[in-house]
């Protein structure tokens, strides 16, 4: 009895996916032998005898009891999508064999064996070959001038989280096109469109496509700080020529020198009641939290300072961009200090998860039934897994208890690489066709 391995996530023919016209020999190799070991449709040939030509023959696929399991409602509502074949039909040809078609699950890891018969004589034949599941994804690693990323060790325990065969995910993960690099920037900020623009159009210029669509991104960048306003209105005395007021999240200019803080800031003496301006010229940073005010000409006593100056609102991990091949990791926090590269590995296999879909539920994978430990929002931002945590209004600030242990979690305090034992099912029943995963699918 021998395996065949079919790479369920790529097609069955040429032609085009989305804008994308794929040819599979680009991405046969020394896993995928061939392009008749590609898609979910397999073509099984049964020897029959001779003199059975022309019989109805019906074939029986015979999945393995560990095969990943799908809900009777995600197979109602993708029948297409998660339903292997049971029985399927043909007619032995006239020189006693019969070609069946069958249709496997997107997952990986699932085995099916299959018996064919005669329905005319009642001959049963064994299918000789075991047929098995696997799935397969490229990545190419850019980074910023002067941003650092993972080491070649850790790239292999980013590659294990996915092809991890005691948990039955085999999603292979190759990396190619290694090496190149964009212009440096010294902070990322991701939600400012012209900023957005250029550091992609930087990464687009050196990305090798050739593995499209099964291929994305991953770009190490330098700092992901993202601004924000506050406005607060504090209690102040002004007695000499300048004053110290203090903020109560780092002001921006911290992260990214080149920023601009200065919003407005008023000063309103308790005497008069007036409104009286400081300008940018009169305002200066002199610490993380810190603004010093010349109040040259300001009424003098005690007031009120109403201003609104940029923060930093967002320090930035990492980012899956949900509707197109590119995740970003950051190489510094916003104090300029190096992310460990421990770290980035655990932010990696995060951003990853959610490349192919992590975590089941409205803001991730649809197709599969929302994850127990599924939630969104609550301080973070996206679709995350809060095992072994109760659902609780808000993540951030309060430490969860317990806390989760889980890679996929909204945030970094888990400090870890590792699925949990909600999560790994999910990674291994994911479909990674871009067809379906508009993350995968569409070209940044
Ligand atoms: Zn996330
Ligand atoms: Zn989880």
């Amino acid at each position: 009895m021998g395996t065949k391995i079919q790479w369920v996530n790529y097609p069955n023919a040429d032609g085009r996916i989305g804008r994308i016209n794929v040819r599979r020999s680009r991405m046969t190799d020394g896993d995928v032998k061939s392009v008749d070991d590609m898609g979910r449709t397999v073509y099984l040939k049964v020897k029959f005898k001779k003199k059975d030509k022309f019989s109805l023959a019906k074939l029986t696929l015979k999945r393995h009891a560990d095969n990943a399991a799908y809900t009777r409602t995600e197979r109602a509502k993708n029948a297409g999508v998660f339903m292997p074949t049971r029985e399927t039909f043909s007619i032995v040809s006239w020189t006693g064999e019969a070609l069946f078609g069958v249709k496997l699950t997107p997952a990986g890891g699932d085995k099916y064996k299959f018996e064919a018969e005669n329905l005319v004589t009642g001959k049963k034949v064994q299918g000789k070959d075991v047929i098995e599941t696997r799935r397969k994804l490229f990545y190419q690693m850019i980074r910023m001038r002067k941003a650092h990323q993972i080491s070649g060790g850790l790239k292999n325990k980013l590659k294990k989280r996915f092809w991890d065969p005691s948990n039955k995910l085999y999603l292979k993960l190759e990396e190619y096109a290694g090496g190149k690099t964009t212009p440096n920037r010294v902070n990322f900020n991701d939600e400012d469109p012209p900023t957005k623009a250029m550091v992609l159009r930087h990464a687009r210029r050196v990305y090798n496509n050739s593995k499209a669509p099964y291929s994305f991104v991953v770009l190490f960048v330098n700092k992901n700080c993202i601004p924000g306003t506050e406005v607060r209105a504090p209690a102040g005395n002004i007695s000499g020529n300048s004053t110290n007021v203090n903020t109560r999240q780092r002001l921006f200019s911290y992260a990214d020198p080149a920023a601009n803080d200065f919003g407005s800031i008023l000063w309103i003496p308790s005497s008069t009641g007036l409104p009286e301006a400081f300008t940018k010229a009169d305002y200066k940073r002199v610490g993380k939290w810190t603004m010093k005010l010349n109040t040259r000409g300001k009424t003098r006593g005690p007031g009120r300072f109403v201003y609104t100056m940029t923060i930093v609102s967002i320090e930035g991990m990492g980012l899956s961009l949900s509707s197109e091949n590119l995740v970003t990791i950051a190489s510094r926090n916003c104090d300029g200090k190096k992310v460990k590269k421990r770290t980035q590995l655990n932010i990696l296999v995060h951003e990853i998860g959610h490349k192919i879909g992590m975590v089941p539920g409205r803001q991730g994978d649809r197709d599969l039934d929302t994850q127990s430990t599924y939630y969104h929002g609550r301080g973070h931002s996206g679709g995350h897994c809060r095992h072994p945590s109760p659902l609780l209004p808000t993540y951030s600030g309060v430490n969860p208890a317990p806390p989760p242990q889980c890679t996929m979690f909204g945030d970094i305090r888990t400090n870890t690489e590792k699925f949990c034992p909600k999560c790994l099912p999910s990674v291994r029943k994911l479909d990674i066709d871009p067809a379906r995963k508009v993350g995968i699918r569409k070209q940044f």
